[in-house]
C-alpha cells in the first residue's frame, strides 16, 4: 500500500511532557487526515536530533511504498538538525505549515501555551532550511482540518503517485514518429533522465503475429464487454471484432513487457486491416497511455495524468486541437482525433461506429467510439523538447457542450474555450511552442502539474485567465536564459 510519512519537528528544550503532547497530537492529526486523504499519512517521528531525522529520511528514500514526506513543526525545531537528512532526501517533500489549534484561546493563553503552540515560529525556521538548501518542495499553509487544506494535500499526494508511476513507466512504440513532424520528436535519453520513461520500439510484425494468435473465445469475451459499455451504431460487427483482436494483442504485448503506454502510426499498418481505434480507446479507458503518430511524450503523459486522477484512472484523454470557431462572442476550439479519444471524458454513453478513414494504410473501415466530451473546467498539457531540456505547457480551458451537432463528424469531439480567451490563448500557446497533441484532463489541474514539473525539475509554463501574451513572451525569454544556465 502506497503511503506518505508525517515527520514532525521539535527539540528537547521543553521537557518530556511537551514532547509527549506533540507526538500524541501528530499521531492524532495523521489518523484524522488519513480518513480524508486518498492515501494514508503515517506519523513517523517527532524529530529532536540530526541522527533521528537523517535516519527517517534514509528509510523514506529506501521504502518503495513511501511516496513522499510531509513535515510540520508543532514547536520550534532548530533547523540545523534537519540539514543532513533533508540534503539527502530523494522523495517528494511537502511542508504543511499548520497549527494544531484553530484559535488563540484568549483567557488561557500563557507562556506554557506559547511554547507548546509555536508553529508560526517553528515553521519559519523550517522553511528557511528548505530555501537555503534550494529544495524542491510544496508548501501548504492553513488549518489542518480546513477543506481546502486537505484538498490541496490530497492533490499533492496524487501528484506524488504520478511521479512514482512516471519513474517506472515503459512506453511501447510501434514504428517511429510520423514522417517529417517536429514537435512529436524528442530526446528519449533526456526524457528517461527527468521523467524516468523507458521508451522503446517493437515491430508491427510482432503485433500482427500476436493478433493472429488471439482466439475466437477471447474476442467474443471482449466483444461482449464492448456491448455492455457502449451502444452499437453499425452493422459491421466484423470491424468491432477486428478491433477486439487488436486490443487483446496490444494488451498482451504491453503486459508481457511491463508497458503502460504505447504509440503507433497510421504510416505503418503492415499486416493490419485497420488502424486501432476502438482498441486504443478501450485500452485508454483501462488506464493505458496512448499517443498517435508515434508521439511517445503525449502517450506517457496520458498514462501519468490518468494515474493522477480519481481512483488512479481519471478523466484524462489524448487530444488534438483540430479546428476553431472564430465567430465573435462564440469563439471556441474543437478537439478530436482521427479515432483515438479516451471515453473517460464522455458526457454520455459512447457509441461504436464504423466509417471510412482515408488517412493511412486502412484496408477496411475502422470501428471507433463516437461521443461528446463533458462540460466543465479542464486543462490541456503538452510536453515539448526544447533541446537540452523538456518544457511542460499547461493551459486552463473551459469545456462546453458542443454548440453544434456535427452529424457527419465520425469521431469523438470536445469543444472548449481556452483561457484567457481563444485568440490570446492561441498566441500564448504558440509563443510557448505547445504541440497540437495534448492530454486533456478534467481531473488534474494546473497546480498539480506545476508540482509535478517542480518535483521532476522540468520547465513549467502556465497559461490561465490572467496570462497576457506580451508578459508571457518576456517570461519565456527569461526562463530560457535560466534553463540554459542550469
Ligand atoms: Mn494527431
Amino acid at each position: 500500500m502506497k503511503e506518505f510519512w508525517f515527520v514532525v519537528g521539535s527539540q528537547d528544550l521543553y521537557g518530556e511532557e511537551v514532547l509527549e503532547i506533540v507526538a500524541k497530537r501528530a499521531q492524532d492529526m495523521a489518523s484524522e487526515l488519513s480518513k480524508r486523504l486518498p492515501y494514508p499519512l503515517v506519523y513517523k517521528v517527532t524529530g529532536q536530533s540530526s541522527d533521528q531525522i537523517t535516519r527517517v529520511i534514509k528509510e523514506a528514500n529506501y521504502d518503495d511504498n513511501c511516496l513522499g514526506i510531509v513535515t510540520w513543526c508543532h514547536t520550534f525545531s532548530p533547523s540545523k538538525m534537519w540539514l543532513t537528512g533533508l540534503n539527502m532526501l530523494q522523495k517528494p517533500y511537502c511542508h504543511l505549515a499548520t497549527q494544531y489549534n484553530l484559535e488563540i484561546p484568549n483567557e488561557e493563553i500563557d507562556m506554557d501555551f506559547m511554547n507548546l503552540n509555536q508553529a508560526a515560529h517553528g515553521d519559519r525556521e523550517h522553511g528557511f532550511i528548505g530555501a537555503r538548501l534550494r529544495l524542491k518542495r510544496k508548501v501548504i499553509a492553513g488549518f489542518w482540518k480546513k477543506d481546502e487544506v486537505v484538498e490541496r494535500l490530497a492533490k499533492w499526494m496524487r501528484v506524488c503517485v504520478g511521479v512514482d508511476f512516471s519513474r517506472h513507466l515503459k512506453v511501447m512504440r510501434f514504428n517511429d514518429n510520423m514522417r517529417d513532424v517536429a514537435v512529436t520528436e524528442g530526446d528519449k535519453v533526456e526524457a528517461q533522465k527527468v521523467f524516468g520513461w523507458e521508451v522503446n520500439t517493437w515491430a508491427v510484425g510482432d503485433l500482427v503475429k500476436e493478433m493472429n494468435e488471439v482466439c475466437d473465445a477471447e474476442i467474443e469475451e471482449l466483444y461482449r464487454q464492448y456491448l455492455a459499455e457502449y451502444d452499437v451504431n453499425t452493422e459491421n460487427t466484423d470491424a468491432i471484432r477486428y478491433q477486439a483482436r487488436e486490443e487483446i494483442a496490444l494488451k498482451k504485448m504491453m503486459d508481457a513487457n511491463g508497458c503502460k503506454a504505447f504509440t503507433n502510426t497510421f504510416q505503418d499498418l503492415y499486416g493490419m486491416e485497420q488502424l486501432p481505434g476502438l482498441a486504443s480507446q478501450h485500452l485508454m479507458s483501462l488506464g493505458y497511455g496512448f499517443g498517435a503518430e508515434g508521439d511517445w511524450k503525449v502517450s506517457a503523459m496520458t498514462a501519468i495524468l490518468k494515474k493522477m486522477g480519481e481512483n488512479e484512472n481519471g478523466a484524462s484523454a489524448f487530444m488534438e486541437d483540430y479546428t476553431y470557431h472564430l465567430v465573435e462572442g462564440k469563439e471556441c476550439s474543437l478537439g478530436a482525433h482521427m479515432l483515438e479519444v479516451c471515453p473517460s471524458i464522455a458526457s454520455g454513453r459512447p457509441r461504436i461506429e464504423t466509417h471510412h478513414l482515408g488517412i493511412g494504410m486502412n484496408e477496411k473501415d475502422p470501428a471507433r467510439l463516437v461521443f461528446e466530451g463533458k462540460e466543465g473546467p479542464a486543462i490541456v498539457v503538452s510536453v515539448i523538447d526544447m533541446g537540452g531540456r523538456m518544457r511542460m505547457i499547461v493551459q486552463d480551458i473551459q469545456c462546453i457542450k458542443p454548440i453544434m451537432e456535427m452529424p457527419n463528424l465520425p469521431v469523438a469531439r470536445v469543444m472548449w474555450k481556452p483561457l484567457p480567451s481563444l485568440e490570446e490563448g492561441i498566441e500564448c500557446w504558440i509563443h510557448a511552442g505547445g504541440a497540437h497533441h495534448t492530454v486533456l484532463s478534467y481531473d488534474v489541474d494546473a497546480e498539480m502539474l506545476r508540482d509535478l514539473a517542480n518535483i521532476m525539475d522540468v520547465e513549467y509554463v502556465h497559461i490561465g485567465k490572467d496570462t497576457k501574451a506580451e508578459e508571457l513572451e518576456d517570461k519565456l525569454l527569461l526562463s530560457d536564459l535560466i534553463w540554459k544556465l542550469k
